[in-house]
Protein backbone atom coordinates (compact mmCIF):
# COMPACT_ATOMS: atom_id res chain seq x y z
CA UNK A 1 0.00 0.00 0.00
CA UNK A 2 1.30 3.07 -0.75
CA UNK A 3 2.22 6.05 1.90
CA UNK A 4 0.25 8.72 2.50
CA UNK A 5 2.08 12.09 2.86
CA UNK A 6 1.23 15.34 4.41
CA UNK A 7 2.32 18.58 2.79
CA UNK A 8 1.47 21.62 4.68
CA UNK A 9 1.47 24.74 2.16
CA UNK A 10 1.12 22.74 -0.54
CA UNK A 11 0.70 25.42 -3.27
CA UNK A 12 3.97 27.02 -2.43
CA UNK A 13 7.06 27.76 -4.94
CA UNK A 14 9.28 24.75 -2.98
CA UNK A 15 5.78 22.67 -1.67
CA UNK A 16 4.63 21.74 -5.24
CA UNK A 17 8.37 20.57 -6.09
CA UNK A 18 8.18 18.28 -3.45
CA UNK A 19 4.20 17.20 -3.89
CA UNK A 20 5.46 16.41 -7.83
CA UNK A 21 8.31 14.42 -6.26
CA UNK A 22 6.06 12.28 -3.42
CA UNK A 23 3.46 11.81 -6.18
CA UNK A 24 6.57 10.43 -8.76
CA UNK A 25 7.99 8.40 -6.41
CA UNK A 26 4.93 6.46 -5.98
CA UNK A 27 3.10 8.12 -2.67
CA UNK A 28 -0.27 9.56 -1.93
CA UNK A 29 -0.06 12.97 -1.13
CA UNK A 30 -2.58 15.62 0.58
CA UNK A 31 -1.76 18.70 0.76
CA UNK A 32 -3.14 22.09 2.88
CA UNK A 33 -3.77 24.97 1.52
CA UNK A 34 -5.76 28.13 2.38
CA UNK A 35 -8.31 28.55 0.07
CA UNK A 36 -10.21 26.40 -3.08
CA UNK A 37 -8.51 28.64 -5.24
CA UNK A 38 -5.29 27.19 -4.30
CA UNK A 39 -6.17 23.80 -4.41
CA UNK A 40 -7.34 24.27 -8.07
CA UNK A 41 -4.08 25.54 -8.52
CA UNK A 42 -1.73 22.80 -7.01
CA UNK A 43 -3.84 19.96 -9.05
CA UNK A 44 -3.37 21.99 -12.38
CA UNK A 45 0.20 22.48 -11.68
CA UNK A 46 0.34 18.38 -10.79
CA UNK A 47 -1.85 17.65 -13.86
CA UNK A 48 0.03 19.56 -15.95
CA UNK A 49 3.62 17.72 -15.29
CA UNK A 50 2.52 14.10 -14.99
CA UNK A 51 -0.49 14.15 -17.36
CA UNK A 52 -4.01 13.10 -17.24
CA UNK A 53 -3.29 9.85 -16.68
CA UNK A 54 -1.31 9.73 -13.41
CA UNK A 55 -4.51 9.12 -11.00
CA UNK A 56 -4.59 11.89 -9.45
CA UNK A 57 -8.50 11.99 -8.25
CA UNK A 58 -7.14 9.12 -5.95
CA UNK A 59 -3.82 10.09 -4.92
CA UNK A 60 -3.79 13.57 -4.46
CA UNK A 61 -6.00 15.13 -1.95
CA UNK A 62 -6.19 18.68 -0.32
CA UNK A 63 -7.26 20.55 2.49
CA UNK A 64 -8.07 24.04 3.83
CA UNK A 65 -5.95 25.30 6.84
CA UNK A 66 -4.43 27.99 8.45
CA UNK A 67 -1.14 28.16 10.28
CA UNK A 68 -2.94 30.75 12.61
CA UNK A 69 -6.12 28.84 13.50
CA UNK A 70 -6.38 25.08 15.30
CA UNK A 71 -9.09 24.45 13.03
CA UNK A 72 -8.80 21.34 11.07
CA UNK A 73 -5.90 20.10 11.86
CA UNK A 74 -6.13 17.26 14.08
CA UNK A 75 -8.81 15.63 11.85
CA UNK A 76 -6.57 16.60 8.09
CA UNK A 77 -3.55 14.64 9.49
CA UNK A 78 -5.69 11.23 10.56
CA UNK A 79 -4.01 8.44 8.57
CA UNK A 80 -1.29 9.74 7.23
CA UNK A 81 2.35 8.39 7.66
CA UNK A 82 4.35 11.58 6.92
CA UNK A 83 4.63 14.86 7.89
CA UNK A 84 5.97 17.32 5.43
CA UNK A 85 5.61 20.85 7.34
CA UNK A 86 6.68 23.64 4.53
CA UNK A 87 4.26 26.21 4.84
CA UNK A 88 5.54 29.63 6.61
CA UNK A 89 5.12 32.85 5.62
CA UNK A 90 7.77 34.59 3.28
CA UNK A 91 7.22 38.09 2.31
CA UNK A 92 9.12 40.33 0.23
CA UNK A 93 9.13 42.89 3.16
CA UNK A 94 9.01 42.75 6.91
CA UNK A 95 5.62 43.26 8.01
CA UNK A 96 4.90 46.75 10.37
CA UNK A 97 4.13 44.13 13.27
CA UNK A 98 6.86 41.14 13.48
CA UNK A 99 4.30 39.07 15.10
CA UNK A 100 2.54 38.89 11.47
CA UNK A 101 5.23 36.76 10.74
CA UNK A 102 6.61 35.30 13.89
CA UNK A 103 3.47 33.94 14.98
CA UNK A 104 2.32 32.02 11.58
CA UNK A 105 5.89 30.53 11.89
CA UNK A 106 6.00 29.54 15.26
CA UNK A 107 2.72 28.37 16.32
CA UNK A 108 1.52 27.25 12.68
CA UNK A 109 4.94 24.55 13.13
CA UNK A 110 3.83 24.11 16.54
CA UNK A 111 -0.09 23.26 15.31
CA UNK A 112 1.47 21.10 12.69
CA UNK A 113 3.47 18.84 15.21
CA UNK A 114 0.81 18.51 17.74
CA UNK A 115 -1.51 17.74 14.96
CA UNK A 116 1.18 14.61 14.00
CA UNK A 117 1.41 13.83 17.79
CA UNK A 118 -2.27 13.20 18.14
CA UNK A 119 -2.14 11.16 14.77
CA UNK A 120 0.58 9.05 15.86
CA UNK A 121 2.76 10.21 13.07
CA UNK A 122 6.60 8.93 13.70
CA UNK A 123 7.82 10.81 10.99
CA UNK A 124 8.25 14.39 10.11
CA UNK A 125 10.57 16.81 7.49
CA UNK A 126 9.91 20.47 8.27
CA UNK A 127 11.25 23.30 5.57
CA UNK A 128 13.66 25.09 8.19
CA UNK A 129 16.24 27.71 6.03
CA UNK A 130 19.84 28.69 6.44
CA UNK A 131 18.31 31.74 8.29
CA UNK A 132 17.86 29.70 11.13
CA UNK A 133 21.84 29.16 10.67
CA UNK A 134 24.19 32.17 9.96
CA UNK A 135 23.02 35.11 11.27
CA UNK A 136 25.02 35.63 14.64
CA UNK A 137 25.31 38.82 17.20
CA UNK A 138 29.30 39.03 15.78
CA UNK A 139 29.00 38.61 12.37
CA UNK A 140 32.86 38.14 10.87
CA UNK A 141 34.30 38.54 7.73
CA UNK A 142 34.38 35.38 6.54
CA UNK A 143 33.27 31.81 8.18
CA UNK A 144 31.72 28.54 6.87
CA UNK A 145 28.91 27.63 8.89
CA UNK A 146 27.14 23.58 9.58
CA UNK A 147 24.46 21.98 11.11
CA UNK A 148 25.71 23.15 14.75
CA UNK A 149 25.52 26.99 14.05
CA UNK A 150 22.14 28.27 14.95
CA UNK A 151 21.43 32.21 14.25
CA UNK A 152 21.14 34.56 17.60
CA UNK A 153 17.90 36.23 17.30
CA UNK A 154 19.19 39.39 18.52
CA UNK A 155 22.30 39.11 16.21
CA UNK A 156 21.80 42.81 13.90
CA UNK A 157 21.75 40.33 10.42
CA UNK A 158 18.98 39.04 11.63
CA UNK A 159 15.82 40.26 9.89
CA UNK A 160 11.94 39.48 11.34
CA UNK A 161 12.09 36.44 8.81
CA UNK A 162 15.26 34.85 9.76
CA UNK A 163 13.98 35.29 13.39
CA UNK A 164 10.85 33.82 12.25
CA UNK A 165 12.63 30.57 10.69
CA UNK A 166 14.92 30.35 13.75
CA UNK A 167 12.24 30.58 16.24
CA UNK A 168 10.00 28.06 14.67
CA UNK A 169 12.72 26.00 13.59
CA UNK A 170 13.40 25.89 17.66
CA UNK A 171 10.15 25.37 18.58
CA UNK A 172 9.82 22.11 16.65
CA UNK A 173 13.19 21.09 17.82
CA UNK A 174 11.74 21.72 21.81
CA UNK A 175 8.58 19.92 20.95
CA UNK A 176 9.58 16.21 19.38
CA UNK A 177 12.19 16.27 22.82
CA UNK A 178 9.48 17.06 24.81
CA UNK A 179 7.08 14.57 23.22
CA UNK A 180 10.09 11.71 22.11
CA UNK A 181 8.11 9.62 19.86
CA UNK A 182 8.41 11.70 16.23
CA UNK A 183 11.12 11.63 14.48
CA UNK A 184 12.45 15.07 13.15
CA UNK A 185 14.69 16.06 10.05
CA UNK A 186 14.91 19.71 9.17
CA UNK A 187 16.03 20.57 5.78
CA UNK A 188 17.63 23.98 5.48
CA UNK A 189 18.04 25.65 1.97
CA UNK A 190 19.92 28.76 1.02
CA UNK A 191 17.53 30.90 -1.55
CA UNK A 192 15.82 28.83 -3.65
CA UNK A 193 16.47 29.46 -7.41
CA UNK A 194 14.68 27.17 -10.30
CA UNK A 195 12.40 26.81 -12.43
CA UNK A 196 8.72 27.03 -11.04
CA UNK A 197 5.72 24.52 -11.60
CA UNK A 198 3.45 27.47 -12.30
CA UNK A 199 3.06 30.89 -12.56
CA UNK A 200 2.47 31.25 -8.74
CA UNK A 201 6.24 31.58 -7.20
CA UNK A 202 6.14 33.37 -3.99
CA UNK A 203 8.69 36.02 -3.26
CA UNK A 204 11.50 33.41 -4.14
CA UNK A 205 12.59 34.26 -7.61
CA UNK A 206 12.22 37.66 -6.78
CA UNK A 207 16.03 39.17 -6.60
CA UNK A 208 16.19 37.47 -10.35
CA UNK A 209 13.95 39.51 -11.40
CA UNK A 210 15.02 42.56 -9.85
CA UNK A 211 18.28 42.01 -11.20
CA UNK A 212 16.94 41.33 -15.02
CA UNK A 213 14.62 44.79 -14.76
CA UNK A 214 17.85 46.78 -14.71
CA UNK A 215 16.05 49.24 -12.47
CA UNK A 216 18.98 49.74 -9.37
CA UNK A 217 21.75 52.03 -10.37
CA UNK A 218 24.02 49.72 -8.68
CA UNK A 219 23.90 46.46 -6.15
CA UNK A 220 25.27 46.48 -3.19
CA UNK A 221 28.42 43.95 -2.62
CA UNK A 222 26.20 41.05 -1.10
CA UNK A 223 26.86 37.27 -1.35
CA UNK A 224 24.13 34.83 -1.14
CA UNK A 225 24.27 30.96 -1.24
CA UNK A 226 21.75 29.22 -3.85
CA UNK A 227 20.27 26.29 -3.79
CA UNK A 228 18.24 24.77 -6.60
CA UNK A 229 13.93 24.05 -5.94
CA UNK A 230 14.58 21.06 -7.47
CA UNK A 231 17.31 19.41 -4.97
CA UNK A 232 15.33 21.21 -2.23
CA UNK A 233 12.43 18.94 -3.39
CA UNK A 234 14.48 15.95 -3.55
CA UNK A 235 15.92 16.10 -0.31
CA UNK A 236 12.64 16.16 1.53
CA UNK A 237 11.74 13.38 0.12
CA UNK A 238 14.94 11.04 0.88
CA UNK A 239 14.43 12.25 4.15
CA UNK A 240 11.48 10.40 4.57
CA UNK A 241 12.97 7.66 2.62
CA UNK A 242 16.44 7.96 5.19
CA UNK A 243 16.39 7.08 8.62
CA UNK A 244 19.79 8.14 9.04
CA UNK A 245 18.67 11.87 8.85
CA UNK A 246 16.15 11.17 11.51
CA UNK A 247 17.04 13.92 14.63
CA UNK A 248 19.42 15.92 12.02
CA UNK A 249 19.27 19.07 10.54
CA UNK A 250 20.66 19.20 6.48
CA UNK A 251 21.71 22.37 4.77
CA UNK A 252 20.52 22.39 1.56
CA UNK A 253 23.25 24.94 -0.45
CA UNK A 254 25.05 24.28 -3.71
CA UNK A 255 27.13 27.64 -3.47
CA UNK A 256 27.99 31.24 -3.04
CA UNK A 257 27.97 34.02 -5.27
CA UNK A 258 28.26 37.68 -5.13
CA UNK A 259 25.18 39.66 -6.38
CA UNK A 260 28.12 41.64 -8.96
CA UNK A 261 28.72 38.04 -10.42
CA UNK A 262 24.96 36.65 -10.31
CA UNK A 263 24.25 39.76 -12.32
CA UNK A 264 27.55 39.79 -14.63
CA UNK A 265 26.05 35.88 -15.47
CA UNK A 266 22.90 36.85 -16.57
CA UNK A 267 24.11 39.79 -18.47
CA UNK A 268 26.14 37.09 -20.22
CA UNK A 269 23.64 35.07 -20.55
CA UNK A 270 20.65 37.62 -21.69
CA UNK A 271 23.01 40.19 -23.71
CA UNK A 272 19.54 41.57 -24.92
CA UNK A 273 19.13 43.04 -21.46
CA UNK A 274 20.14 46.06 -19.99
CA UNK A 275 21.35 44.57 -16.44
CA UNK A 276 23.55 46.23 -13.97
CA UNK A 277 26.58 45.05 -13.18
CA UNK A 278 28.11 48.30 -11.09
CA UNK A 279 28.57 47.86 -7.64
CA UNK A 280 27.56 50.21 -4.80
CA UNK A 281 30.01 51.08 -2.13
CA UNK A 282 29.37 49.89 1.35
CA UNK A 283 29.16 53.69 2.66
CA UNK A 284 26.28 54.37 0.26
CA UNK A 285 24.35 51.19 1.58
CA UNK A 286 25.08 52.18 5.48
CA UNK A 287 23.80 55.93 4.22
CA UNK A 288 20.73 54.37 2.99
CA UNK A 289 20.06 52.04 5.31
CA UNK A 290 19.64 55.02 7.79
CA UNK A 291 16.39 56.46 5.44
CA UNK A 292 15.46 52.89 4.62
CA UNK A 293 15.02 50.11 7.49
CA UNK A 294 14.80 47.20 5.05
CA UNK A 295 18.06 47.76 4.31
CA UNK A 296 18.99 47.69 7.26
CA UNK A 297 19.59 43.84 8.30
CA UNK A 298 21.61 43.54 4.86
CA UNK A 299 24.19 46.55 6.32
CA UNK A 300 26.04 43.61 8.92
CA UNK A 301 27.01 41.39 6.09
CA UNK A 302 28.09 43.56 3.63
CA UNK A 303 30.96 42.23 1.72
CA UNK A 304 31.20 39.20 4.20
CA UNK A 305 31.44 35.80 2.75
CA UNK A 306 29.46 33.57 4.74
CA UNK A 307 29.00 30.12 3.17
CA UNK A 308 27.70 26.72 4.92
CA UNK A 309 29.08 23.45 4.37
CA UNK A 310 26.49 20.88 2.55
CA UNK A 311 28.84 17.75 2.86
CA UNK A 312 26.44 16.26 5.32
CA UNK A 313 23.52 16.48 2.51
CA UNK A 314 25.69 15.02 -0.14
CA UNK A 315 26.66 12.39 2.58
CA UNK A 316 23.33 10.91 4.01
CA UNK A 317 20.88 11.37 0.82
CA UNK A 318 24.06 10.36 -1.43
CA UNK A 319 23.63 13.57 -3.97
CA UNK A 320 25.24 16.16 -5.85
CA UNK A 321 23.88 19.49 -6.20
CA UNK A 322 23.13 21.03 -9.93
CA UNK A 323 25.07 24.18 -10.01
CA UNK A 324 24.34 27.62 -8.62
CA UNK A 325 24.69 28.90 -12.53
CA UNK A 326 22.14 26.12 -13.20
CA UNK A 327 19.17 27.78 -11.02
CA UNK A 328 19.88 30.80 -12.00
CA UNK A 329 19.41 30.26 -15.63
CA UNK A 330 16.72 28.49 -15.41
CA UNK A 331 14.88 31.52 -12.48
CA UNK A 332 16.02 33.79 -16.04
CA UNK A 333 14.69 31.91 -18.67
CA UNK A 334 11.13 30.96 -16.61
CA UNK A 335 10.70 34.71 -15.72
CA UNK A 336 11.63 36.04 -19.02
CA UNK A 337 9.49 33.54 -20.36
CA UNK A 338 6.36 35.12 -18.73
CA UNK A 339 7.36 38.36 -19.70
CA UNK A 340 6.65 37.62 -23.01
CA UNK A 341 2.88 35.78 -22.32
CA UNK A 342 2.10 38.78 -19.96
P1 LIG B 1 5.91 30.38 -0.75
O1 LIG B 1 5.50 31.73 -0.31
O2 LIG B 1 5.81 30.05 -2.19
O3 LIG B 1 5.13 29.29 0.07
C1 LIG B 1 4.74 29.49 1.39
C2 LIG B 1 3.57 28.58 1.66
O4 LIG B 1 3.12 28.82 3.02
C3 LIG B 1 2.39 28.87 0.76
O5 LIG B 1 1.73 27.66 0.46
C4 LIG B 1 1.50 29.76 1.62
O6 LIG B 1 0.13 29.69 1.28
C5 LIG B 1 1.73 29.10 2.97
N1 LIG B 1 1.33 29.97 4.06
C6 LIG B 1 1.81 31.19 4.38
N2 LIG B 1 1.13 31.70 5.44
C7 LIG B 1 0.20 30.76 5.78
C8 LIG B 1 -0.81 30.68 6.77
N3 LIG B 1 -1.02 31.66 7.64
N4 LIG B 1 -1.56 29.56 6.83
C9 LIG B 1 -1.38 28.55 5.95
N5 LIG B 1 -0.45 28.57 4.98
C10 LIG B 1 0.33 29.66 4.90
O7 LIG B 1 7.40 30.21 -0.25
P2 LIG B 1 8.50 29.10 -0.54
O8 LIG B 1 7.96 27.95 -1.27
O9 LIG B 1 9.66 29.80 -1.11
O10 LIG B 1 8.86 28.66 0.95
C11 LIG B 1 8.41 27.43 1.51
C12 LIG B 1 9.17 27.18 2.78
O11 LIG B 1 10.56 27.15 2.53
C13 LIG B 1 8.95 28.24 3.86
O12 LIG B 1 8.95 27.60 5.11
C14 LIG B 1 10.20 29.12 3.71
O13 LIG B 1 10.50 29.80 4.89
C15 LIG B 1 11.23 28.05 3.40
N6 LIG B 1 12.43 28.54 2.73
C16 LIG B 1 12.33 29.18 1.53
C17 LIG B 1 13.47 29.62 0.89
C18 LIG B 1 13.43 30.28 -0.43
O14 LIG B 1 14.43 30.84 -0.86
N7 LIG B 1 12.29 30.25 -1.11
C19 LIG B 1 14.81 29.44 1.51
C20 LIG B 1 14.78 28.75 2.76
C21 LIG B 1 13.64 28.32 3.33
P3 LIG B 1 -0.50 30.65 0.12
O15 LIG B 1 -0.09 30.03 -1.19
O16 LIG B 1 -1.96 30.60 0.37
O17 LIG B 1 0.10 32.01 0.33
Amino acid sequence: MPRTVFVTGASGFIAKHIVLELLKAGNNVRGSVRSPAKADEVRAAMVAHLGAGADLDTRLSLVELDLTSDRGWETALGGVDALVHTASPFPAASPRDENDLIRPAVDGTLRALRAAHAAKIRRVVVTSSVAAIYAKKQVPDVATYDESDWTDPESPAASTYVRSKTLAERAAWDYVDDAGDIALTTINPSLVLGPPLDGHFGTSLDLVRRILSGKDPALPRLGLEIVDVRDIARMHVAALNTPESEGKRVIGSAGFMWLGDMAEFLKSSCPERRITTRQAPNWFIRLFALFDSSVRTIVPVLGKRLVTDNSRARTLFDMSFLPVEDSLRASADYLISRETKD
